[in-house]
């Protein structure tokens, strides 16, 4: 039985949640887990893709996801305008 490992194709792919995987997953020294930057935890992918669609149906994910990938933005508006600050007083 060939082995299912993590591919790279799948964080290119929509998670069903409105969210394309590499926004949330990352690829850990095992080929078999995919790392949940969101949950803080690992998945199993050996059933393949749909473990990832699974996981990210989750309710812990989806609530996490609510909260962090929108917290994401939030810290990236802010880096800009400190980015302005230094700026203007350099
Ligand atoms: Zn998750």
């Amino acid at each position: 039985m060939p082995k299912c490992n993590a591919r790279d194709d799948w964080f290119f792919k929509d998670d069903m949640q409105g969210y394309k995987v590499s926004d949330w997953g990352r690829k850990t020294d095992c080929s078999s887990e995919i790392f949940c930057s969101i949950c803080i935890c690992t998945v199993d992918v050996k059933k393949g893709f749909q473990s990832l669609t699974q996981h990210a149906a989750t309710k812990k994910h989806k609530q996490n996801s609510h909260i962090k990938l929108n917290i994401k933005q939030l810290t990236l508006t802010t880096s800009t305008n400190t980015c302005l600050l230094d700026y203007l007083i350099t």
